[in-house]
């Protein structure tokens, strides 16, 4: 299995190239030549697996370049015994109301969906480095909305032959979330608050890891960059792995009756890879019907969706559902190049035009086809508050901010078309994690109490208990306070690597 890039079909490289690189030279994003087909009796042997076996199986067709036993490594090490909640599945699905079904990704060590796939990747690319990176120290650096940063910092922590800095916008990360961060320990990290909003880090972050001086300067003390990010190959092939999981669910709960019935999937949707791994999921043979792509009020992508222009001059909005506050959706990019049969020129087009005026359109054959396969929708801060609610008093199931999106979303989508099949929905994060949202939504009060007390407040409200990461923070020393702008990230990150200019 080759990997090509979005912006320069000539490119060939392998799984663990695409991994240990994150993104082309030419800043494209890697994108596999072909999918592997999972055939529907492959489905049934699928439903007989654990989620280790499952994921074997799935991830062996797109990183074909590491051995079996290499693979398995991993995949142990990353949802083996002690890692999750429960040792035979990473990611456990719940009925909620008729046909429903939560998909819970949240259960690894930092609450939210992104522990499923940075668990994994420090493997694959310690794997990869091994082939690709002649020695050199792998230098992570992550832009994050809330969840991804403190999922890498997890998953790189302490792990030989890399060093990872975090940078999270000041303002636009729930208590929870920037707690995890800067209490994070290990003696290969660091972490930093940007002045602005996610579009800002990422678009830093991505200035950084693309500017010849500085890589040039790392070279020479014998380093390299990669991402820890949702443009790296290995952050996406993981999340495939679920989808098809839960449709194995589903058949092995006689929820579905054979492999020909189809199920929507709904996604609370910012940096577009989590839906991504979804689309790849139904290339690759699992029966969806629609993808559901849910948006907060920043809707750039439902606007998107419906109409054909993306169009990123527009207010950015802080909500209670942070990590889903995204103007540019990275992975985005994937999906259109797929979507015009890997016509990199069109790619490169509307990318310029994004970068240039904040705006692209694409023709009507892409609009087509973006219509055929995906449904979107956006859901207010009343809207989400008012979903909370509605799922704990008549399903006593407590959703967090992002995860109440898509439900909502999905709701919406199954009044307008009349649509029943069963719908599997994301849940993306623990609603600890935004413990006073989530308290207000309910209908209570949280002035004057710490995090630490709204945690407990709604685990008693709730009968829920909290996650014991998330209590576990009370008592851990600040480690990380500084604050840099978009113009002092360079040197920040010469610091924490120690190379002078
Ligand atoms: C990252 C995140 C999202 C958005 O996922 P994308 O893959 O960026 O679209 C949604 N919900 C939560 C809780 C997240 O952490």
């Amino acid at each position: 299995m080759k990997y090509t890039s979005t912006r320069d079909t000539q490119t060939r490289v392998s799984s663990k190239q695409a991994i240990s690189q994150g993104i082309s030279v030419e800043g494209g994003l890697f994108v596999p030549t072909e999918l592997p087909y999972i055939s529907q009796l492959e489905m049934i042997t699928l439903r007989d697996l654990n989620y280790l076996q499952r994921a074997e199986y799935i991830l062996g067709g797109f990183l074909s370049d590491y051995s079996e036993n290499e693979l398995r490594d991993c995949i142990q090490g990353a949802y083996g015994s002690g890692r999750f909640d429960d040792d035979d599945n990473a990611a456990p699905l719940k009925e909620v109301g008729h046909k429903d079904y939560f998909l819970e990704l949240w259960h690894g060590s930092t609450c939210a969906f992104k522990d499923m796939a940075l668990q994994l990747l420090p493997y694959l690319l310690t794997y990869a480095a091994k082939s690709c990176s002649q020695g050199r120290e792998t230098v992570i650096l992550v832009a994050t909305s809330g969840d991804t940063g403190k999922a890498a910092l997890e998953g790189f922590k302490d792990v030989a032959g890399t060093k990872i800095m975090v940078f999270y916008p000041q303002d636009g990360v729930s208590p929870a979330q920037k707690l995890q961060m800067i209490t994070q320990e290990g003696e290969n990290v660091a972490v930093c608050a940007i002045k602005g909003n996610f579009d800002d880090a990422q678009t830093a972050v991505k200035k950084i890891f693309t500017s010849p001086e500085v890589n040039k300067a790392l070279l020479k003390n014998n380093m390299r960059f990669s991402s820890a990010n949702s443009i790296n190959w290995g952050r996406l092939a993981p999340q495939i792995v679920y989808y098809f999981s839960a449709y194995a669910d589903l058949l092995k709960q006689h929820a579905l009756k054979s492999t020909d019935d189809k199920v929507n999937i709904v996604v609370p949707t910012g940096n577009f890879g989590n839906i991504l791994a979804a689309y790849y999921a139904k290339y690759m043979g699992l029966p969806v019907n629609k993808l559901i792509c849910a948006s907060n009020s920043n809707k750039i992508l439902t606007d998107f969706i419906n109409t054909g222009i993306y169009d990123k001059n527009r207010e950015f909005l802080t909500t209670i559902s942070p990590s889903m506050d995204i103007l540019i959706s990275s992975n985005l990019e994937r999906l259109l190049y797929h979507l015009c049969n890997g016509e990199s020129e069109r790619v490169k087009g509307w990318m310029s035009s994004l970068e240039q005026k904040g705006v692209y359109e694409v023709e009507d054959d892409v609009k087509a086809i973006l219509n055929k396969l995906f449904y979107a929708g956006f859901c207010s801060e009343e809207q989400t508050e008012s979903e909370i609610y509605r799922l704990f008093k008549d399903f006593g199931y407590l959703a967090d901010t992002h995860t109440a999106v898509a439900s909502y979303v999905c709701g919406e989508y199954r009044r307008k078309t009349g649509d029943k099949l069963p719908c599997i929905i994301a849940s993306t994060a623990s609603p600890f994690k935004f413990s006073s949202s989530v308290l207000e939504a309910l209908g209570n009060e949280t002035e004057g109490l710490t995090e630490f007390e709204k945690i407990d407040a709604l685990a008693q409200l709730t009968r829920v208990p909290a996650p014991e990461p998330l209590k576990g923070l009370e008592n851990k020393a600040v480690r990380f306070e500084d604050v840099c702008t978009d113009e002092t990230m360079i040197q920040t990150v010469f610091n924490m690597l120690g190379i002078k200019e």
